[in-house]
């Protein structure tokens, strides 16, 4: 299945602005950008011919060497009524080089400074965590950190209302209430997904939960 014919499959998707900040019902369509992808576009162009709008996450720390690169591109969709917002690796760049000056307290300094420099950028309302397993993660630290910008897992913290391209599974579950994660970078060259689908309904709560 292609990306066109997925996303024809709903008719409720939005930003998560809309559902976190202006309390909208519907599914939020994430997708985090973990590398560089000439992808993002196409994917943006798609989901405007079916008339939906969705929610960017981006990486600000420059060893992951494509925001400065892609800034335009987002910024162009932001302009178009896409949504950008920052995807948390501060723990990771805290504690840069070698897990040097490896603390709680550092990782906190960083996520401000990095929540100010994508300000600088883009209208910024919601963040959610990358997804690397260190002790201390970018879950735990938004779970920490109080700001004016809503962390996802902050606001959906307890459901099972995920669905993800994850591992390879995307969901195509209508009925249920929460958010897609998906990662444009992880689709081939015709915007098809991966090979290994499974549906919402084959997945216990907690591969649910495990996913993003
Ligand atoms: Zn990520």
């Amino acid at each position: 299945m292609n990306y066109s014919e997925w996303l024809s499959q709903w008719d409720n998707l939005c930003r998560a602005r809309d559902v976190m900040i202006d309390g909208k019902q519907g599914i939020v369509l994430r997708h985090d950008i973990d590398s560089f992808t000439d992808r993002v576009k196409r994917v943006a162009n798609i989901e405007e011919a079916h008339g939906v709008r969705s929610s960017w996450y981006v990486i600000v720390d420059p060893s992951y060497r494509y925001y400065e690169r892609q800034k335009k591109v987002f910024k162009e969709l932001e302009s178009r009524g896409h949504e950008i917002g920052l995807h948390v690796n501060s723990v990771e760049l805290s504690h840069a080089p070698r897990w040097k000056g490896r603390s709680k307290e550092n990782a906190v300094l960083q996520l401000g400074k990095d929540i100010a420099k994508i300000k600088k950028d883009f209208d910024v309302v919601t963040m959610c965590a990358h997804g690397i397993d260190w002790p201390y993660t970018n879950k735990d630290l938004l779970r920490d950190f109080d700001s004016e910008i809503i962390a996802f897992n902050r606001f959906f913290d307890d459901r099972d209302c995920i669905f993800t391209d994850s591992r390879g599974w995307m969901s195509t579950a209508q009925k249920k209430e929460g958010y897609i994660v998906m990662h444009p970078q992880t689709l081939d060259k015709r915007l098809r997904f991966p090979n290994k689908r499974r549906t919402i309904e084959s997945l216990s709560d907690k591969e649910l939960k495990r996913l993003v």
